[in-house]
């Protein structure tokens, strides 16, 4: 099955606000999380939920911990929202996923939110899919009031 086709992404301001701070509180090692929204044309992230980063090197790497997920899923599940993707930033890299994210990605309908973070600062979320198969594509981020 192929997934749909996501023409953008949209972001509330307060979130793309609370995602930097996770990233910059997390520094040097990578923060992650989940994103809850709705949407498939055009996926609306509702909510951020930063969980812990339970990758074993957490400098080079991300693991959402496991409960917090399973307890998101199953709260999305008894209403409209769903789990649309999850988000972790680059400390000293670049807000693209990576070569051990390519690894990683085995869902060709989770959406990939990656940040750049430095000593100087956090660069703005930018949004990625993966189709089956293939090499990550950029979704542009519209962020929304
Ligand atoms: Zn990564």
């Amino acid at each position: 099955m192929t997934a749909p086709m996501t023409s953008h992404v949209t972001l509330i301001a307060a979130d793309a606000e609370a995602l930097r701070a996770a990233a910059r509180a997390a520094y040097p090692d990578e923060c992650c999380g989940l994103l809850v929204g709705e949407g498939e044309a055009v996926v609306r992230v509702t909510e951020v939920v930063p969980t812990a980063n339970v990758a074993e090197n957490p400098r080079r790497a991300f693991a959402i911990d496991p409960q917090a997920q399973f307890d998101l899923l199953r709260q999305a599940r008894a209403s409209a929202r769903r789990v649309v993707g999850h988000f972790h930033s680059h400390p000293d890299g670049p807000a693209q996923p990576s070569v051990h994210d390519l690894a990683m990605a085995f869902d060709p309908e989770a959406l990939w939110l990656v940040l750049a973070a430095s000593a100087e600062g956090v660069s703005a979320p930018r949004a990625f899919r993966r189709p089956e198969g293939e090499a990550f594509i950029e979704v542009p981020v519209k962020v929304v009031p």
